[in-house]
């Protein structure tokens, strides 16, 4: 298998990943918006805008990562100065990860539809469950479980959760995506961004996602992919090899794992392939978007 352009056993590809992410996971996040220049967390905005979870839902997000919990503390401490107030209550802010812009998303849309409940004097439609859940324990919270192989991410995403206070709905789970330690039929949504690339066998990963969504669950993966517009390609490619390594060494001071990041680019399967590879592992309606002329393609598909 590969690592980079190095030619490596499977073994060694997982501890190499392993050690990648260990090297960078106190400067994850500061790289990830110097890298892409802030762009992945429009890429990630399109994911949730085309996920639109609704509240209940539960999100397993596979290499999560640090999960970002770059909420501004000051959002978080006004916010629970006015817990119930759902009109003096502040917009969900612009940053954060999937699983906490999950958080807010959902947060949102139970806010709109208690807003409209009130002036139009019903029940929210996610309050009133009683012919879906008749035992009258009531719908589930929407809950996220980020889920990742490494611990050194996971530690610091947790770190800055418990300090900004965002605890509610948020587990943290150290696992493989090749053998997740959840029982089948457990996830109505699974995303997995910019991490399926360094899994050893996609096929795997893909199979294990299939069989931890409940029927029905949705699969959403983020990854780069290939450029269309061969002027883009051109200027991406002299960015990814001479911009990036430099950007690793100076921040964090790691030429090295930043160079394999880019070279792992570039051995994952194109848009097409990687379409095929999910069809192949039976998921159903598979479609892609590209975005950013085809830098990262979002892949959804259905478990049936
Ligand atoms: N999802 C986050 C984001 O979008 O910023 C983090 C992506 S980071 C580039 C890739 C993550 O994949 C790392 O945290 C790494 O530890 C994780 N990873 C690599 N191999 C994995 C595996 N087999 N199972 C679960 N996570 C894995």
């Amino acid at each position: 298998t590969h690592f980079g352009f190095e030619t490596v056993s499977e073994t060694e590809k997982a501890s190499k990943v392993y050690k990648v992410f260990e090297n960078v996971a106190q400067k994850y996040d500061v790289m990830n918006d110097a890298m892409s220049l802030g762009i992945h967390r429009l890429w990630k905005d399109a994911l949730l805008h085309v996920m639109h979870p609704q509240p209940g839902a539960r999100l397993l997000d596979v290499a999560g990562g640090t999960g970002k919990a770059s909420i501004p503390a000051e959002h978080a401490d006004k916010s629970r100065q006015n817990p119930d107030n759902i009109w003096l209550r502040l917009p969900p802010p612009p940053l954060g990860d999937i699983a906490f812009r999950f958080l807010e998303y959902v947060r949102s849309q139970q806010e709109r539809q208690q807003r409209r409940a009130v002036l139009l004097g019903q029940t929210p439609s996610w309050q009133d469950v009683s012919d879906r859940y008749p035992d009258g324990g009531g719908a589930p919270e929407s809950a996220v479980v980020v889920c990742d192989i490494n611990k050194e991410m996971l530690k610091v995403g947790r770190q800055r959760a418990d300090s900004r206070g965002v605890t509610t709905g948020l587990s943290w789970v150290v696992g493989d995506a090749e053998e997740l330690p959840f029982n089948d039929d457990q996830f109505d949504l699974y995303t997995i961004a910019f991490g399926i690339r360094n899994v050893t066998h996609i096929d795997q990963a893909l199979k294990e996602a299939l069989r931890v969504l409940k029927p029905g669950g949705r699969f959403l993966c983020l990854e780069f992919s290939k450029v269309t517009n061969p002027v883009l390609e051109r200027l991406y490619d002299v960015y990814s090899f001479q911009v990036i390594p430099v950007l690793g060494e100076v921040i964090a001071g790691d030429w090295k794992s930043y160079q394999y990041l880019v070279e792992s680019i570039r051995k994952f399967p194109d848009q097409e392939e990687f379409k095929g590879l999910m069809e192949d592992s039976g998921f159903f309606c598979v479609q892609y978007f590209n975005l950013t002329g085809g830098v990262v393609a979002l892949h959804s598909g259905f478990k049936l």
